[in-house]
């Protein structure tokens, strides 16, 4: 797809890092069943994760992972 969804989440427009735009983004979700987004970016391959009813700040990793291990 050389389209990409425009996905309106908060601190998904730009990259945190570089500020590129072009961002791969795909929905998903996260643990606790929290729909999210992820963003990778092409530039500086800079990844973060969104709560779609986030604030624009970047998910911690636990909040995508879960608490511990999962099997
Ligand atoms: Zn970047």
């Amino acid at each position: 797809m050389s389209q990409p969804q425009s996905i309106v989440v908060p601190g998904t427009h730009a990259c945190l890092r570089c500020g590129e735009t072009e961002l791969t983004r795909i929905r998903m979700t996260i643990s606790g069943g929290r729909p999210a987004v992820f963003v990778s970016c092409p530039s500086c391959e800079q990844t973060n994760w969104f709560a779609l009813d986030g604030d624009g700040s970047p998910l911690p990793r636990e909040d995508v992972m879960g608490p511990g291990k999962q099997s």
